[in-house]
């Protein structure tokens, strides 16, 4: 241990034997629990939900659970292969002999690790929609219809991301000490600018977006945004079920743009009052601030990273120890190395992450109580649960670890308490 390549690469092989470790840890516990309770509707919900929706809940978990172990496996194989297997250095040898300035060099690398690990992905992505989502009855998509989603998120992806990276990389090399910062500001414009062009550039390539149309729903909906002092451009319908019937509505855009959109999906299994309960929550998010919490937490955690690439692309251990031994610092080489392996640290910090969005979930229901109807959003909380499969009893470890949204009888729990 006595050089500090050595000594990081095996804090990275730690962290990943750990993390790899809790991961198919918490996956064994949360499908053993799931299974235990899979006969029994738990007696809170007997009423409302039928012992085969409850069943079928059960084996979706158990079915999406085992697919998350390959993932997290394949995961691990792809990162130890493009890392210590020596990937990443074999493609930075082969690019750097292309007639290409560095520039152009450091870009080629990074899109082709991209690319290679977006293929090595496609598979699981294939049966995650065409034989676990087919076998329970929630996919929509015809393999052509895959087929052209694929095309057009790599189409957009690739417009909007390589003059990006192409930016970051040139300001890696030419913007001095800070680079970091500009880098920063760069991504923060590049937010704000996909932010803006989302609801009307990006999202009709995948949807149909249509106006809601007058009546219940409508009424009860502008009432309740004038009620809680919430402008937005428009109540949109969106052809969800073109690809899934699993039911949503979200906001998109941002200041005077803002819009509301509905899954058609979630209006057609809703009465009126619960898809205002629903509108309600999610208003909660932005009136109580989550929203722009979010924001700047992501903002301080994009700029805390970048400058800690910053600091790593001048440490030649940093090369090394993820098997690229060589003279550093190399652009391209550390940008890749550093996407690869972030997530290996950062996957430690996920359950913070998953408390504080949970504690926001508690507020926007209690939002929803407030300015809507607390049984309402029940009545619709129950609807979503059954139609999506979602189980009603997952590990509580598991729980706590992941989920962005309290468990349904802790949520259902305190809305009951507040109504
Ligand atoms: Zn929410």
């Amino acid at each position: 241990m006595s050089d500090p390549a050595t000594l990081f690469r095996a804090i990275f092989l730690a962290t990943l034997g750990c993390s790899v470790a809790l991961q198919l840890w918490l996956a064994w516990r949360h499908m053993q629990h799931v299974r235990a309770h899979r006969a029994v509707v738990p007696a809170h919900f007997a009423a409302r939900i039928s012992t085969e929706a409850h069943r079928k809940a059960a084996d979706y978990t158990v079915a999406r659970t085992q697919l998350s172990v390959a993932d997290t496996l394949l995961d691990a194989g792809v990162l130890l292969a493009l890392t210590l297997g020596g990937g990443v250095a074999l493609f930075a040898s082969r690019i750097s002999t292309l007639p290409l300035a560095p520039l152009w060099q450091d870009v080629v690398l990074v899109i082709a690790v991209a690319v290679l690990s977006g293929l090595i992905a496609l598979p699981l992505s294939w049966y995650r929609t065409f034989v676990i989502e087919q076998r329970f009855g929630f996919n929509r998509m015809t393999f052509g219809l895959w087929v052209i989603d694929l095309a057009k998120g790599v189409l957009i992806g690739a417009l909007l991301g390589i003059p990006l990276l192409t930016l970051v990389l040139w300001l890696m090399a030419r913007a001095g000490p800070l680079w970091w910062l500009y880098a920063w500001l760069a991504w923060v414009a590049f937010q704000v600018l996909v932010l803006a062009l989302y609801p009307t550039l990006i999202a009709p390539l995948f949807n149909k977006f249509e106006p809601l149309a007058d009546g219940g729903v409508r009424e009860r909906v502008e009432r309740l945004l004038v009620r809680c002092g919430f402008a937005a451009k428009g109540l949109f319908v969106m052809d969800g079920s073109k690809r899934s019937s699993h039911g949503n509505a979200y906001f998109t855009g941002f200041g005077a743009a803002r819009r509301i959109v509905f899954f058609d999906t979630l209006l057609s299994r809703l009465q009126a009052e619960e898809v205002e309960a629903v509108l309600a929550h999610e208003l909660g998010h932005f009136k109580l601030r989550h929203v722009l919490k979010r924001t700047a937490w992501f903002a301080a955690g994009s700029l805390a990273l970048l400058a800690l690439l910053g600091w790593l692309v001048g440490e030649p251990w940093f090369y090394a120890g993820l098997g690229v031994p060589g003279p550093a610092p190399r652009y391209g080489v550390a940008l890749v190395l550093f996407m690869l392996a972030l997530p290996v640290f950062t996957f430690l910090a996920a359950p913070l992450a998953s408390l504080y969005s949970r504690k926001h979930e508690f507020e926007a229901d209690a939002y929803a109580a407030r300015n809507a109807s607390a049984p309402a959003l029940i009545a619709a909380l129950v609807k979503l649960y059954e139609d999506n499969a979602n189980t009603l009893t997952p590990d509580p470890l598991h729980s706590a670890f992941y989920d962005s949204h309290p468990p349904a009888a802790a949520r259902i729990a305190r809305l009951e308490a507040a109504s």
